[in-house]
């Protein structure tokens, strides 16, 4: 680990650990986000990604390992990095009787702004996430994308150096998600630091530098997102032809357009032909106009992207399940009141610590 104040990573995680009973909520997690990066934690429901976001943010204390926050260990000094990070959820925090400047101005206030600053980083923040015109209407005719823009302008009042944003976009429409999606960007330019938990692969791959896939509590894959999707397959075309004569005129096709070294596979009982491309617009637009030309009838012509599914199955060899603990883990309980005591965790550092 590097001194604080000068940190190599701004997030460094090592072999971190949280049990709840005989269930392993993390098992052995461990990461290094550089700052001024994006970090995608892609995993599906239950994997741990929340579990961890919550102990990097020092609301929650691991069972083992360790782990720092802008130079400073989560768990002997709390304070230090409750100071340099923003916590944005999946359920914005934001006041809905309120309008979005007095949500941002009593933000400002519980952070102990005075009432000129508050409101002048209340006015900055709602520029800066596209809110000025709707800034003095209720939050309550805000839609989805608003309110998330809003509670993201709420975790940045003391402009955090380091910005857990969990899930953000869960339940927002496409429009939504580009909303929040251009907010991250404008944040991330600006030189903040983003963990990012999502299950959705393509809003890792658009935001994200970096992706680790977590599962079970445990990475099982930490690279780029093209170096991901190179280990899933890239996008592919597939083509339905309605007679099966028409087969190989699909696959000559497909030929045409296919990556270099992956020639179309054929399907016949299907009357199927499909192909690997790195530039599907293109591809697909000249595969529809060479087989039109010729005369060929189509029952579909597609493109088919990997999915969340298709990286699990080929990481792990099985389709994620919903709940990824499976149905032996305990029930779940609320808080770490209710953690029974772990003999191996590392003891607690100094009384900071049990703030937590
Ligand atoms: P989601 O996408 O649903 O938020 P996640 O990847 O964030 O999932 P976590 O919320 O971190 O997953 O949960 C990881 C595992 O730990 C799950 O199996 C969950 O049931 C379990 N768990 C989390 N909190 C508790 C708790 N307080 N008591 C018992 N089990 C818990």
């Amino acid at each position: 680990m590097s001194p604080p104040g000068n940190p190599r990573y701004a997030i460094h995680a090592e072999a971190l650990r949280k049990r709840y009973r005989e269930h392993h909520a993390l098992d052995g997690f461990d990461l290094a986000v550089p700052p001024g990066t994006v970090y995608g934690l892609l995993g599906p429901n239950g994997a741990g990604k929340t579990t961890a976001v919550r102990i990097l943010s020092t609301l929650l204390r691991p069972t083992g390992g360790r782990a720092e926050v802008a130079g400073f260990d989560v768990r002997s000094r709390p304070r230090e990095v409750r100071r340099r990070i923003g916590l944005a959820g999946q359920y914005a925090a934001v006041d809905e009787v309120l309008t979005g400047r007095q949500n941002l101005v009593t933000f400002g206030r519980l952070f102990h702004l005075g009432k000129q600053p508050a409101h002048r980083r209340a006015a900055e923040l709602l520029d800066r996430f596209g809110l000025t015109e709707a800034a003095d209407q209720g939050v309550k005719g805000y839609s989805g994308g608003m309110r998330r823009r809003l509670d993201l302008a709420a975790s940045m009042i003391l402009a955090p150096q380091v910005l857990f944003l969990d899930e953000p976009t869960t339940g927002l429409d496409p429009r939504g998600r580009n909303e929040v999606w251009e907010a991250v960007r404008a944040l991330v330019a600006d030189g903040t630091t983003v963990l990012l938990t999502t299950q959705y692969l393509d809003e890792a791959d658009r935001l994200a530098d970096r992706i680790a896939v977590i599962e079970r509590g445990r990475k099982i894959a930490d690279d780029t997102p093209g170096g991901l999707k190179r280990a899933v397959g890239e996008a592919r075309i597939e083509v339905v032809v309605r007679h099966a004569a028409d087969l190989p005129a699909a696959v000559a096709a497909l030929a045409r357009v296919a990556d270099a070294g992956a020639p179309p596979e054929a399907d016949p009982a299907a009357r199927r032909a499909s192909a690997p491309v790195t530039d599907p617009v293109p591809a697909l637009t000249g595969t529809a106009r060479t087989l039109h030309g010729q005369g060929v009838e189509l029952e579909d012509l597609g493109l088919r992207r990997p999915t969340l599914d298709e990286v699990f199955l080929r990481l792990t060899g099985r389709r994620p399940d919903r709940d990824a603990a499976g149905a032996d883990h305990p029930e779940r309980t609320d808080g770490p009141t209710a953690e029974p005591a772990d003999p191996a965790a590392e003891p607690t550092d100094d009384k900071e610590a049990a703030e937590l």
